[in-house]
């Protein structure tokens, strides 16, 4: 046999397409499945995204470009972060190549990124393929717990990552822990990664805050935001980074090796998005938080669940469903089987005893599946 890298030997893909393969099988038996495993909004793409997508691709705009990104597209997205302009902008296909990039360009060999689990998938895997080490650090009913971070640091500490609305939890970070976050930051001068894909999903009224809401920190700061879930665009494939101009020139020299530039078309589709007034996602707020009320209601019926305050996700403490041996994972295979419900086990965010429902279904939909598990536990 061929010998790959041990760098990609020690990468497992992303997990939440595990369950794939189960859920073809259930199709092709005709059983009538429910997946509620994808973190992607069950709602269209905005027409106005739509039309400017098609009008540009009309126009030729189909060949390669800037590869920061759009000079308009990164000028208009700077305008949302005072004191910042286009040199502080990258684009990129989805944030997950943004945060791929960040790790790339800030971990030397042996460097440690500090982690709060739960967390995204994705995540420890892209630290390791920058020759990282992953540091995960227990959190406090889905909170941040500053001591216990506090005390991951070492002198191979590089940056913290702070994932805020939060995926798996729909955990919302206060200001004072994000100001506790920062502090850390500068005295012991680490970067700090703000992974902010749904930052507008914040349900309540709750003030959301931004790490770049915070000034002290913005010298070590590199955000991530996307349009994926907030414009149903998760195929567009845009996201973006901001970031301090020299550490946004290093992304830029890596972009140019990795990809050139984010398809164009899609830029000026997302430029129509950042062209909307806000009523579109208002209203998309409004129906998220509805659902979230729906779901939660119904989940904390079953398990005990923490109820989110933003992103699309309930996670529940499906612990006291287990059966003898059964980690998260044989749980969500067993319903899977038994209900035709896909949901992703808590294990793959780095925390058993949980799995994580996605409530950006429709409402029957959502109604269906809790009664399928209802009915089987
Ligand atoms: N970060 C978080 C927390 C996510 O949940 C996701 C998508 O699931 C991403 C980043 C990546 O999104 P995209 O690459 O579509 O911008």
């Amino acid at each position: 046999d061929l010998k790959l890298s041990t760098r990609i030997q020690r990468i497992e893909a992303s997990k939440t397409a595990r369950f794939i393969p189960l859920i073809e099988a259930l199709k092709r038996q005709g059983r009538p499945v429910i997946s509620l495993a994808i973190g992607e909004p069950a709602v269209d793409t905005p027409g106005p995204v739509v039309e400017a997508t098609k009008r540009a691709l009309d126009l030729q705009q189909t060949r390669y470009s800037d590869m920061a990104g759009l000079s308009a597209l990164r000028t208009a997205l700077a305008g949302r972060f005072a004191g910042c302009g286009p040199e502080n902008i990258v684009v990129f296909n989805g944030s997950k190549q943004a945060l791929y990039s960040i790790f790339q360009i800030l971990c030397d060999p042996g460097d440690q990124v500090i982690i709060p689990v739960p967390c995204w998938v994705s995540f420890a895997e892209q630290v390791k393929l920058a020759g990282g080490e992953p540091v995960f650090v227990g959190t406090r009913d889905h909170q941040l717990d500053l001591d216990a971070i506090a005390s991951a640091v070492t002198a191979k500490t590089r940056a913290i990552l702070v994932n805020s609305p939060n995926n798996p939890t729909g955990a919302v970070y206060p200001r004072r822990d994000l100001e506790g976050i920062s502090r850390l930051a500068q005295e012991h001068d680490l970067f700090v990664v703000a992974d902010e894909a749904y930052d507008f999903f914040v349900y309540d009224n709750l003030a959301n805050t931004s790490l770049f809401d915070l000034e002290a920190v913005r010298d070590r700061l590199i955000v991530t935001r996307s349009f994926s879930k907030h414009y149903a665009m998760t195929g567009f494939r845009v996201g973006y980074a901001l970031a301090p101009p020299a550490v946004a020139a290093a992304m830029v020299r890596l972009h140019s090796h990795l990809t050139g530039n984010v398809c164009t078309f899609a830029q000026h589709g997302a430029m129509a998005a950042l062209e909307m007034d806000d009523g579109l996602l208002i209203r998309r707020r409004a129906d998220l938080q509805r659902k979230r009320d729906l779901a939660f209601d119904q989940v904390a019926g079953i398990f005990p669940c923490i109820r989110p305050q933003g992103a699309f996700y309930l996670f529940p403490d499906i612990s006291g469903h287990l059966k003898k041996g059964e980690t998260s994972g044989d749980f969500a295979a067993r319903i899977l089987e038994e209900t035709a419900v896909a949901v992703v086990p808590g294990e793959d965010f780095g925390m058993d005893g949980h799995v994580r429902i996605c409530f950006a279904a429709p409402d029957d939909v959502l109604m269906e599946a809790f009664k399928r598990i209802r009915e089987v536990l």
